[in-house]
């Protein structure tokens, strides 16, 4: 690996080990442990590990260890910890620093999954949760106060892809020793520059953009090589959420393709959001690649003007009518996956978020006419075309 390297030319290259054979395509070390020469050599690993020396696939595997020097060279991190899920990596990240007593501010606008650990679990283990409008850095100034031991947010949130300005939000934390978490996902590794903005800690879902064709799930933990080695490690190998060999290796294949995919995505992304914008059978498109969109300039700064690879629409006429809608497409699938190469539409107000009350979806504006489009690979001509007709069938516009 090279410092000099491009991300493209990383994610193909990035974290090999070759074994004896000199293999092209990295090997699956489809193992659960490894043979010691000796008693001696034994003790002597589970007293230090060196880095090509493995114990237990738990504890870490020379096709997982790939990944996570691949992912970690790819994000500026100094080393990483893959998990067997993005949620295991967001609950591992934190619970893995955290104890009763500490207090930590997140920004509001959560998946429901990163919401529920946030409120429901490190609250029941005697964490303080504040929670704050992520895009307003006046509230998160007055939030974190001294004794704030973690931000957390997602650098674009799901599904209304507010965008929180990682610099300003790490400079507040950092003067008072506050570590930085984000759940970066919706950025992509292709186009996030986090750590150099001033994160701490990054953590994906690779079960989203990394894989990509939608097989495997998987999460990483992105950190210092201190906090990967002394807090996330022991933490994630004891409680064991660590991922499989057969995963790191599919998350690994998707790599190579990755700034590929996600820049197309990207591409049409955007091409359907200025296509969309102001139809009138809808009351918003909200893309952040949108020169309209409300934090453009903060998407210029953050992301080289990058969007990413999903925009929500609001369609008119209620739940009725957004289910008309979804049940006329024809290319895109409903489902609630998200940086698949197959267009995916997702209904967060009767899905990924039904869970929240009606107060909360209102607030984080989850209106029953809402809609998620995580933009595949398909022709954007055949999804334009697609979404167009399913809005005529629903509301006649
Ligand atoms: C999908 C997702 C997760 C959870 O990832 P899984 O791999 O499904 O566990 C966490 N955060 C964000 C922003 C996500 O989109």
């Amino acid at each position: 690996m090279s410092t000099t390297w491009d991300k493209r030319t990383t994610a193909v290259h990035g974290g090999v080990r070759r074994s004896q054979y000199g293999e092209v395509s990295e090997a699956i070390f489809l193992t659960q442990g490894f043979v010691y020469d000796s008693a001696e050599q034994a003790a002597q690993r589970f007293e230090k590990a060196g880095d090509d020396e493995f114990i237990y696939a738990r504890y870490g595997n020379p096709t997982v260890r790939m990944l996570e020097d691949r992912m970690a060279q790819l994000e500026g991190a100094e080393d990483g910890f893959a998990t067997a899920s993005g949620m295991a990596a967001v609950s591992g990240a934190l619970t893995s620093m955290l104890k009763a007593g500490d207090r930590v501010v997140s920004a509001r606008a959560l998946f429901g999954s990163c919401l529920y650990v946030l409120e429901e679990v490190l609250t029941r283990f005697g964490v303080e949760v504040e929670f704050v409008d992520g895009t307003d850095l006046d509230a998160w100034k007055a939030a974190i106060t001294p004794g704030t031991t973690a931000v957390f947010f997602e650098s674009m949130s799901n599904p209304t892809l507010e965008v929180v300005d990682i610099e300003g939000v790490s400079n507040l934390a950092h003067a008072v020793g506050a570590t930085v978490v984000v759940d970066n996902v919706f950025s992509t590794p292709v186009f996030s520059n986090a750590i150099a903005q001033g994160a701490d800690v990054v953590v994906y879902s690779t079960t989203k953009h990394v894989d990509g064709q939608g097989r495997t799930l998987g999460g990483i933990i992105l950190g210092s090589r201190e906090y990967i080695r002394k807090t996330v490690e022991p933490y994630m190998k004891h409680t064991g959420g660590s991922m499989s060999p057969f995963t790191a290796w599919v998350m690994l294949k998707g790599l190579e393709t990755m700034d590929l995919r996600v820049r197309a995505q990207a591409t049409s992304a955007l091409a359907i959001a200025e296509h969309l914008d102001g139809h009138p059978a809808l009351s918003r498109v909200i893309y952040p690649g949108l020169a309209t969109h409300p934090q453009n300039p903060l998407v210029q700064r953050q992301l080289g003007g990058q969007g990413g690879t999903v925009l929500s629409l609001e369609i008119k006429g209620g739940q009725e009518a957004t289910f008309k809608f979804l049940n006329a497409l024809q290319v895109a699938v409903i489902s609630n996956n998200l940086g698949d190469a197959k267009t995916i539409f997702t209904h967060p107000a009767t899905t990924t978020h039904q869970r929240l009350p009606q107060d909360q979806k209102d607030a984080l504006g989850i209106t029953p006419g809402l809609v998620r489009m995580s933009v595949g690979l398909e022709a954007e001509a055949d999804l334009i075309a697609d979404v167009l007709a399913a809005l005529e069938v629903a509301t006649g516009a």
